[in-house]
């Protein structure tokens, strides 16, 4: 039996509070856990005790099959922790996970087999979380895997064909990622593009770990959630890194970092002029934050690069300039700091590209005034 499955079989045979026990948390840090993680969803604090209600006795029974497509491991790196673990990175350990190639000792053959007898045993009862994007079609060679040699795209038909419910973890999964980004060499395409079932999207470069455990707590809850036009969970990218940026209070003063280093970049001013594309980018990192919620980008200093958003490599680039007049895959309906991303459609956003920006630097402009 591979590290992997004795490490997940070591867990699930303690319970969960011996397994938080076991790592420092009390039954009250878990219920506060429980309570936060219900106002996250948008559920309201009632919702507390369904949740910790779901983890303790569903949690342990539900198989995961986690599969790595073309990618570079950093979406698990988000989550699974070696030391100074949290309360998400327990809960996902407390899972059922059937097979993550990442933290497996199994390789070869026996890797080949794991896989094929968790599809099998659990066909139609498992949760498929994929990270990566698949090379497709007659570039799907390009991802060979295991000893029998199977694309990725054969891989991820199959196991997407036996899955209850798939969640595309991370931008490449989501959207295609770097992988798909012109010329896409390999015809990389979102795990989306090879299954007709529905894929509930998870995009981040990465994605922060409240993200992944929240969305498959939702599954667990209600086996479904609401989504946005691009299928992302609504509790987590419904608003804009702009609605909730610590830095928001600078850009509508005027007040621009205008190069690194520079004194507006001492004084924390905003960093919409050094390439922040916070204004098009729905997600809720200024909320959650990362690495136990420390700090994110923008507090660190550098602009959102708008990692969650369809095609960010290509739409969004130069990363430390403004967008311009670029073209983009999606566009505001409303300039309002409500703006929703349910409310948007596909098309252009060169007018409001060009309006965040007009109003940018007239906020400049009567700040030099004053
Ligand atoms: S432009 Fe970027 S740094 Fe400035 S307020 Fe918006 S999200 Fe924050
Ligand atoms: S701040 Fe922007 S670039 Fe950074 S993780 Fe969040 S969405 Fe992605």
């Amino acid at each position: 039996m591979d590290f992997f499955r004795h490490f997940n079989n070591s867990c699930s045979n303690k319970s969960l509070m011996e397994l938080l026990e076991e790592h420092g948390f009390t039954r009250r840090d878990f219920l506060k856990w429980s309570s936060g993680m219900a106002t996250m969803l948008g559920l309201g604090a009632t919702f507390a005790p369904s949740i910790a209600n779901a983890v303790e006795n569903n949690a342990s029974n539900t198989p995961v099959i986690w599969l790595h497509m073309a990618e570079c491991t950093g979406c698990s790196e988000s989550l699974l922790r070696s030391d100074a673990p949290t309360i998400d990175s327990l809960i996902f350990d407390y899972l059922n996970i059937e097979y993550h190639e990442t933290v497996m000792a199994a390789s070869g053959h026996q890797a080949d087999e794991n896989l094929e007898n968790a599809i099998k045993k659990h066909a139609g009862k498992y949760v498929l979380l994929v990270e990566g994007a698949v090379p497709a079609g007659s570039s799907s060679f390009y991802l060979t895997l295991g000893a029998k040699g199977h694309t990725g795209e054969e891989i991820a038909k199959n196991a997407c064909a036996n899955a209850a419910a798939i969640l595309a973890i991370g931008t490449c999964s989501s959207f295609g990622g770097i992988q798909a980004a012109a010329p896409n060499p390999t015809n990389a395409v979102p795990i989306s593009k090879i299954t007709n079932k529905s894929v509930i999207n998870v995009p981040g470069c990465p994605p922060s770990e409240k993200n992944i455990v929240g969305s498959i707590l939702q599954i667990l809850l209600f086996g479904t959630m609401p989504l946005d036009n691009f299928n992302r969970p609504k509790w987590a990218y419904e608003h804009r890194i702009h609605d909730y940026c610590e830095r928001r209070g600078h850009f509508d003063a005027g007040e621009f970092v205008e190069s690194f280093g520079d004194e507006g970049a001492k004084k924390g001013y905003c960093l919409y002029k050094v390439g922040c594309k916070g204004p098009y980018t729905f997600n809720n990192c200024a909320k959650q934050r990362f690495n136990q919620h420390i700090n994110w980008p923008i507090g660190a200093g550098h602009g959102c690069i708008g990692c969650s958003e369809p095609d960010f490599w290509d739409s969004m680039r130069t990363y430390e300039e403004p967008l311009k007049s670029h073209l983009f895959q999606s566009v505001f309906s409303g300039m309002g700091a409500d703006a929703m991303s349910d409310k948007i459609g596909i098309g252009v956003l060169t007018l409001t590209g060009v309006a965040i920006a007009a109003h940018a630097s007239i906020a400049a402009i009567k700040k030099d005034k004053e």
